[in-house]
């Protein structure tokens, strides 16, 4: 039967057919159903921001933050470990299809910023608990993000039969740049093949190899002298407040004779007691940041030299304890130019003209150098600058040097802000927030998509990986196998303020959005009168 024959062989080869195209032709509709499947999820994700937002704990104590996102993946089907590196906050959220497919980790930060309590949606300086922390940088919708991604890329993977495991973290301790180090440490990212990191932004951007910035090493010196009558008997006495001053003076000094591209910047944690009594021990905290692994060794070992000066001058003696460190970023090509052209496809939020005017008024207000409201233009994907202009950290960079990974912002913020700091939270429970993280979302999910069905795109990442970014510098981890994460960093202050803040968390179930529960009229662009 020569015709039934001839039948089973183009059935077969239609089947075979219809494999190969589910992984290659299959893919711009796959990511149809992706950008569908967020824009479903997007009350989700406007309840996960501004939950996050309500909570407003600071580096180590995210506790709410954590037990909340976890109880989110796990009612989705995702196994949940907790308590990972040693750090109580710090978790792992899995999923897995099938067997043997690839496991794409997607990660954002989650904790606030000190005294940066601020009522969303109200374009001048109005905390909603005095002194307390708030989300001054934006952390609280990152992960609003990457769980509306993942579900929306989960159902896809469940319809499709396609293999993969998709893996949730959260960056712990990000402003102390104290968490991600201790995860890679840990090996939490040895089995995984992509990380798509995604950090609150002005824009819809990604970028490849050395970004501006720094990598960081974050040390307390604790110096010990001896307790006296400050008045009676000070000759007995030997001061480490006089140790802090000196070596504060001594390196405003060599200051002058480092590279400008270096940051550093101190806080005096103890300062001593009362004045009447000789000060026996007191700290203080530096951040020492360039812009390789090299120089900030040396920054950093030029530090303890003049803590060993001051400690010498004074009499007394010094021990330092490294509460984080960042290794300097560097981003991986083949995946930044995925995620880019995803980039393109979805575009900015079109912004209303509330948005517009909301923005407007918010960098009127901190006086911005341009006040022309949100970015209603896309970035150039363009190669990284010969000599990256210095800046801040981000532990990502210890990870970034561990698996292929990129960085990608969303237009969740205002531009022109000074960051760390109240204004950066007015925007972040509003609905810019929440169609940058609908935006972000939709280029997380096609880009995971790219990795998860592509697996050319992620033998080029390892390529990149290996032969370029690590051509001619290595990983050098900042911490020992003896360092701790610092875990009880910031407890006194949640414990202080936590019972106010408690109190206007935010209840989905009964308000709509954030501001309605707190009854902010938006948009509100004046002052009353
Ligand atoms: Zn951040």
């Amino acid at each position: 039967m020569p015709e039934m024959k001839t039948l089973a062989v183009s059935v077969a080869l239609a089947a075979l057919m219809f494999s190969a195209s589910a992984q290659a032709a299959g893919l711009p509709a796959l990511k149809k159903q992706a950008v569908a499947g967020v824009q479903a999820r997007a009350k989700l994700a406007q309840q996960m921001n501004d939950k996050i937002f309500s909570f407003g704990e600071l580096a180590f104590q995210e506790v709410e933050t954590s037990n909340y996102i976890t109880g989110v993946l796990e009612k989705n089907g995702f196994t949940v470990t907790r308590g990972v590196a040693g750090l109580p906050t710090g978790w792992v959220a899995t999923w897995t299809n099938k067997t043997g497919g690839p496991v794409i980790a997607m990660g954002s930060d989650i904790d606030g910023i000190p005294k940066a309590s601020q009522t969303p949606g109200i374009p001048w300086k109005q905390p909603m608990v005095e002194g307390a922390p708030g989300h001054g940088e934006g952390h609280n919708s990152g992960n609003a993000v990457n769980v509306v991604a993942a579900l929306a890329v989960k159902e896809i993977m469940e319809k499709e039969g396609i293999a993969g495991t998709l893996m949730l973290w959260p960056g712990v301790a990000e402003e102390l740049v104290a968490g991600k180090a201790f995860m890679v440490r840990e090996g939490v990212f040895k089995n995984v093949d992509a990380v798509l990191f995604t950090h609150v932004g002005d824009n819809l951007a990604v970028t490849w190899g050395k970004p501006s910035g720094t990598g960081s090493v974050s040390v307390e010196y604790t110096f010990r002298g001896a307790s006296a009558h400050a008045a009676g008997k000070p000759w007995m006495g030997r001061s480490a407040l006089d140790a802090v001053s000196l070596m504060n003076i001594g390196w405003e000094f060599r200051r002058e004779h480092i590279r400008p591209e270096q940051r550093s910047h101190y806080v005096i944690t103890d300062g001593g007691d009362q004045p009447n009594v000789v000060p026996q021990v007191a700290k203080v905290w530096y951040y020492f940041r360039e812009q390789d692994f090299k120089r900030i060794s040396d920054l950093y070992a030029m530090g303890n030299k003049v803590a060993d000066g001051a400690a010498m001058m004074t009499d007394t003696t010094v021990e330092h304890r490294i509460l984080g460190t960042a290794a300097p970023r560097h981003f991986n090509k083949p995946i930044a130019e995925a995620a880019y052209a995803n980039i393109q496809a979805v575009g900015l939020p079109k912004w209303t003209a509330d948005q517009q005017a909301f923005a407007k008024a918010v960098q009127k207000e901190v006086r911005a150098e341009k006040q022309d409201g949100l970015a209603t233009e896309l970035k150039k994907l363009e190669p990284p600058a010969e000599k990256p202009e210095s800046g801040g950290s981000d532990d990502i960079g210890d990870i970034s040097w561990t698996v292929p990974t990129i960085t990608l912002n969303y237009p969740s913020n205002i531009p022109g802000l000074p960051g760390h700091a109240w204004p950066n939270a007015i925007a972040m429970a509003t609905p810019i927030a929440h169609d940058g993280v609908v935006a972000g979302a939709k280029v997380m999910a096609m880009t995971t998509l790219d990795l998860l069905t592509r697996p050319e795109l992620r033998t080029a990442a390892k390529d990149y990986f290996t032969k370029v970014q690590n051509k001619d510098e290595h990983y050098l981890p900042m911490i020992t196998a003896a360092d701790k994460p610092a875990i009880e960093i910031n407890a006194d202050v949640m414990a202080q303020f936590r019972p106010a803040m408690r109190a206007q968390y935010y209840d989905e179930a009964k308000y709509p959005t954030y501001l309605d529960q707190l009854g902010v009229k938006w948009p509100t662009l004046e002052r009353p009168k």
